[in-house]
């Protein structure tokens, strides 16, 4: 298996020609490609356009991002959900600034010494941001080259992705002057050009459109007819499925929240106070008297599902009105309508956080 010259010059004339408008793209700032490569990892990319407009905004440089705090940080990324990625993030920016003067390194090993950049990310600013011949292999280049190659290995396993690394890499190094004289952006555009192959035409879900496709002629999956099972992709593991008890506890005005552990699944996001067990509502009365509330009224509402990667929480919740709010620990807020509205919480408790918005008196 190998990747052709005249291949890896088609896709690029392909991308000359039908490349996407994204506000990441015609600059050369690593911070962009980087803060955009980063923001759509398991999102799409629909979802990070505003997002990253919004994020530059506000921390238009390394530095910013380096200095900004932990509530910045996750209002300017509320919504993007995996907020891991956003804690590597601002690890990151601080080594940067501390130890590379506020720039990001070109060289792919440099980058993989950084929180939060592993093989795909490296691979991704080296040569979009650096033009440098580094395979970026992300699940485009996966489907592109599996159905190039009609082959039937599995695209999770971790193989299959070394393999296709060493094969993009060898030849980008043996075409590298062709490639350069053909495009002098070659590499710069090769991995957008995968990325844009992939998402418009040898698409995820859905018929590949082969007739649009650069590599049309070649495509040993599109010859044969396998686009159906190629790529083979092996099922999930299944999740593991936990319980939760989500107490909605507020009064008139204001919302309770409170912060989570700073290790661990959304660790350091708010939340609602939660029990890991489906509880009766006795229990909750329970609680709420051990913790010196006086209940006004108690409801269990709509039970709610929330997947994770790997982890699938089953919530029951109740909605608790109290004469009065009081925190229940050091860092738990008491928040007025306005102030929750805006106040970002992960998105498995988005459905409960929407009803209780409707519940809050606004504050006259
Ligand atoms: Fe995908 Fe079809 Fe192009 Fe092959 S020819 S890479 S299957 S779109």
């Amino acid at each position: 298996m190998n990747i052709t010259l005249e291949q890896l010059k088609s896709l690029l004339n392909w991308y000359a020609v039908y490349q996407r408008e994204l506000p990441w793209r015609n600059t050369k700032n690593p911070y962009d490609v980087w803060l955009s490569e980063i923001m759509l990892q398991q999102t799409r990319v629909e979802a990070v356009k505003e997002k990253f407009k919004e994020f530059k905004n506000t921390l238009p440089t390394i530095t910013a991002l380096a200095n900004t705090d932990e509530d910045t940080l996750r209002y300017l990324w509320n919504g993007l959900g995996y907020y891991n990625r956003c804690n590597n993030l601002h690890k990151c920016a601080i080594v940067l600034k501390n130890n590379y003067n506020s720039t990001l390194p070109s060289t792919r090993k440099e980058l993989l010494s950084l929180p939060g950049i592993g093989p795909y990310t490296s691979g991704a600013i080296a040569s979009i941001a650096f033009n440098q011949p580094c395979p970026a292999v992300d699940g485009n280049v996966l489907r592109i080259l599996a159905r190039l190659f009609n082959d039937p290995s599995d695209i999770k396993d971790e193989k299959t992705k070394k393999k296709y690394e060493h094969i993009l890499e060898t030849a980008y190094v043996s075409y590298k002057d062709d490639l350069l004289q053909h495009n002098p952006n070659a590499f710069r555009d090769v991995s957008q050009a995968f990325m844009d192959l992939g998402a418009t035409v040898c698409i995820p879900n859905g018929q590949p459109h082969c007739k649009h496709c650069c590599f049309q002629k070649d495509c040993l999956s599109h010859i044969n007819n396998t686009t159906d099972t190629i790529p083979f992709k092996s099922k999930n593991k299944k999740r593991r499925i936990e319980d939760r008890t989500i107490l909605l506890i507020h009064d008139q005005n204001y919302a309770y929240i409170q912060k989570r552990p700073a290790k661990g699944l959304l660790a350091s996001l708010y939340e609602f106070v939660n029990f890991d067990h489906h509880a009766s509502k006795e229990e909750v009365q329970q609680f709420m008297q051990d913790h010196h509330f006086t209940i006004t009224s108690i409801t269990k509402i709509k039970d709610a599902k929330h997947i994770f990667s790997h982890i699938e929480w089953h919530m029951v919740a109740y909605d608790i009105e109290v004469s009065q709010i009081h925190l229940l620990t050091h860092d738990g807020k008491s928040l007025d309508l306005k102030e929750f509205q805006e106040w970002p919480m992960p998105s498995a408790f988005s459905i409960y956080k929407t009803y209780l918005c409707k519940r809050l008196k606004p504050i006259e």
